[in-house]
């Protein structure tokens, strides 16, 4: 324990107000998520205490082991939930040899309770939620997020209801009808269903829409994935991340996540770039990176990474600001290419990604082919979610399934007519892990 007499947490932890954006305009830690000055979108804003690394290496295999830099209570691992985070971040030296890279990384978030990063989110929303009286958890999802609040919420014993595009993967829906929620298909695209759910935000008064109501609590439990990525690095930034972006929450919290690190002692400042990853059927900040603009123009989601298509990313401008700062970049990757990548990444390191990890490792991949990521430098990737999930995207590629008898002279023929492909060539200069 420090000698330096510091604060005594409150219910929200460290947070002492909420932020604005774009204007700076505070106000007090409650339920609010728009700025009363000029509706720009509020921030959990903090006094930070010091923390020692011993701390939080002593803490929860979970995200919880971060409780002090999120707005949550002290004892908030203690409450009924899904105890998420703490996932693997696995060394890929099979596929950094084949892309030609010496130190690549993979932070996978299969290993959360509802098998993606949503977890982490839903986690401090839920914990929020509780603090400021809401009775019902609830979300509009492109699917990954409606599993992990009907979870979450049947943990924590509160009812719960989410809203979908009513095209969502089966495999999508199940996983959260299974858990007794009040489940609704909304004929649409995401965009549609996150305007209703906007409009019924309004109406119902305890109602926690985790990521528009309570949004500013939402997004803050995407900071661990940052912190987490530090401290199973040895304390130590990687110097290239790249994140998918759906509404773009995850990728702007990982960065903030960095500075929090450095501003409280417990990393190195050294300097990283970020490269946002988006599907060309929905990538609308690619789009604006590329022709220089500050604003994102919307567009109509045609990918089938579901799970990234939002057509209007609540948190496209701030995307564009890390990536210009830290000087990184937003690309996107056709469908063909994500399906590619998720069956390179299954084949070289046994994990199966979901859609948006696939865009992830393609956009890496296309970046290294045109030089604009250095093979050479400690390079981090995120699997944000579970191929199980989505199996229907490999489907084709894999093919039918022809049944044989049950006889040596059957087999024989078998793998006469599948033998395996010759030996891959590495695909960016001829380097390999060192
Ligand atoms: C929601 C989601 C994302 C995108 O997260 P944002 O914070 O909205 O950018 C990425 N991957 C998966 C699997 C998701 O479910
Ligand atoms: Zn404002």
């Amino acid at each position: 324990m420090s000698t330096v007499t510091q604060k005594a947490p409150s219910r929200f932890g460290y947070a002492t107000h909420l932020s604005c954006r774009e204007c700076g305009h505070t106000c007090p830690i409650g339920s609010g998520h728009a700025c009363a000055e000029c509706f720009g979108p509020l921030e959990v804003a903090y006094d930070l205490p010091q923390l020692t690394r011993d701390a939080i290496e002593s803490g929860p295999l979970s995200m919880w082991r971060y409780a002090s830099l999120l707005p949550v209570p002290p004892d908030v691992a203690a409450a009924p939930n899904l105890d998420p985070g703490w996932t693997r971040l696995v060394r890929a030296d099979q596929l950094a040899s084949v892309l030609g890279m010496r130190e690549l990384w993979i932070k996978d978030e299969r290993g959360n309770p509802t098998h993606s990063f949503k977890d982490r989110v839903v986690g401090v929303a839920l914990a929020a939620a509780i603090e400021l009286g809401y009775k019902v958890l609830a979300c509009p999802s492109t699917g990954n997020l409606a599993n992990a609040v009907a979870a979450a919420a049947a943990r924590a014993g509160m009812r719960s209801v989410v809203l979908i595009p009513a095209d969502l993967e089966s495999q999508k829906v199940i996983g959260s009808a299974v858990f007794g929620c009040a489940l609704v298909a909304v004929r649409g695209s995401y965009d549609d269903v996150n305007r209703l759910a906007s409009e019924l935000a309004d109406e119902r008064d305890d109602w926690a829409f985790v990521n528009v109501n309570v949004r500013p609590y939402y997004a803050e439990g995407s900071k661990t994935i940052g912190f987490e990525i530090a401290e199973q690095l040895g304390w130590r930034l990687p110097e290239q991340i790249v994140v998918p972006v759906a509404s773009g929450a995850q990728l702007v919290k990982i960065d903030k996540a960095f500075r929090e690190l450095v501003a409280t002692g417990l990393v190195d400042d050294t300097p990283y770039n970020v490269f946002g990853a988006q599907a060309s059927g929905c990538s609308p900040v690619a789009a604006a990176f590329r022709a220089g603009q500050d604003v994102v123009q919307p567009v109509r989601p045609a990918t089938i990474a579901k799970s990234l298509a939002i057509g209007n990313p609540a948190d496209g401008p701030y995307v564009l600001d890390v990536v210009r700062r830290t000087g990184g970049l937003v690309a996107d990757v056709g469908d063909d290419e994500l399906v590619d990548a998720i069956r390179l990444l299954a084949a070289t390191e046994g994990i199966f990604a979901e859609t948006a990890g696939g865009v992830t490792l393609a956009v890496l991949r296309q970046l290294l082919k045109e030089g604009q990521i250095d093979p050479d430098a400690r390079t981090v990737i995120i699997n944000s979610g579970d191929g199980l999930k989505t199996p229907d995207a490999v489907a084709d590629s894999i093919g039918a399934i022809t049944p044989i008898q049950a006889t040596l002279e059957a087999f024989a023929a078998h793998e006469h007519a599948h033998r395996e492909p010759a030996q891959r060539e590495p695909e960016h200069g001829n380097g390999g892990p060192a």
